[in-house]
């Protein structure tokens, strides 16, 4: 077989899952002689550095990669990929969820012609119904928003060509969202179905702030839609107003009880204020991230790596 692979998998506090891991892989993908395994190490707390170094420190063919501080998976995805030789270059989670057996039929398409190779989590048992739920709605609303499609349970396990890993190495923007980004890119793509084995150690990095985040990201990076929202919501609250307006002229010319409306003033300024700040924190956000970008700032800082 004339071509490399590379596999990307970024760790953060994932020291009792290297091992397994790299056991596994290893001897999956022993049939292709030149391999690369990119550990990313995010700025792991435990000993998730010192574990991949003394496993590169038995094979030449690992590479490690350790950030300065925790970036976040989408960054330490991001510094592996950038940092990959391989013909094809596959990213994986390091917890086993993602399992390795899966990568030679990932190989198989692409040496088929595909470019990238997505896989896409069938509806597993051991996701919880609060995280089935969040994730549904997060889709649901993304596809509506946006016009790139984002299929519903795409994994960040995917094979990518070289010629989309070189592509993606011109990308520098921060709020980085692989799983809209890459449908985004166009490239011939396909997906394989995969079942999700529970997490083998150690807990999920996703807590629920850190999903809202990454589902805020992926919305205000793919579409500038709910910046509209302000002018439709706008409009539909001063049409209120006004036939509101011809209402209370109405009782003040021709009846009796016009009283001085209290309560109706201050609903609706309570009403209206609130919709201003609900519009301004919308506007907010897209602004924060016009300055984050306008610094230029590279998405990761590299504190040491092997390769
Ligand atoms: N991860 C990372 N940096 C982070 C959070 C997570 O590199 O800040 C890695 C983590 O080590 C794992 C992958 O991203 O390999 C997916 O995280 P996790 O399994 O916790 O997410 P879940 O599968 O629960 O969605
Ligand atoms: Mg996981």
């Amino acid at each position: 077989m004339n071509f490399s692979v590379s596999v990307v998998i970024p760790c953060f506090n994932e020291k009792d899952n290297i091992e397994i891991l790299y056991r596994h892989l290893s001897m999956i993908l022993e049939i292709y002689p030149e391999l690369e395994l990119i550990f990313v190490d995010d700025g792991s707390t435990d000993a998730t550095l010192e574990t991949i170094r003394s496993v590169a420190e038995k094979d030449p063919g690992v590479r490690y990669i350790s950030l300065s501080r925790n970036f976040g998976h989408q960054y330490a995805l991001k510094a592996g990929l950038d940092h990959a030789g391989g013909d094809c270059v596959i990213s994986m989670d390091a917890d086993m969820q993602h399992p390795p057996e899966l990568i030679p039929v990932m190989i198989e398409k692409w040496r088929e012609g595909y470019e990238v190779v997505n896989t896409i989590r069938g509806d597993q048992k051991s996701l919880s119904v609060s995280k089935k739920f969040s994730s549904g709605l997060f889709y649901f609303i993304i596809n509506r928003l946006s016009s790139v499609e984002i299929k519903p349970g795409i994994a960040d396990f995917r094979l990518l060509d070289r010629k989309v890993v070189d592509a993606l190495k011109q990308f520098s923007e921060n709020h980085i969202f692989l799983r809209g980004l890459i449908p985004w890119m166009g490239f011939r793509q396909t997906s394989v179905h995969f079942e999700p084995a529970e997490r083998h150690k150690g807990t999920t990095k996703y807590t629920f702030t850190r999903m809202l985040r990454l589902a805020l990201d992926g919305i205000t990076s793919f579409s500038s839609r709910p910046l509209y929202l302000s002018i439709a919501l706008g409009s539909i609250i001063a049409g209120i107003a006004f036939l509101y307006g011809i209402y209370a002229v109405y009782v003040h010319l021709f009846t009796d009880d016009a009283l001085p409306g209290w309560t109706s003033i201050t609903a609706s300024v309570l009403f209206i204020g609130g919709i201003q700040l609900i519009m301004l924190g919308i506007i907010g956000i897209y602004l924060g991230k016009l300055f984050i970008e306008n610094k230029k700032r590279p998405n990761y800082i590299i504190r040491a790596k092997n390769f």
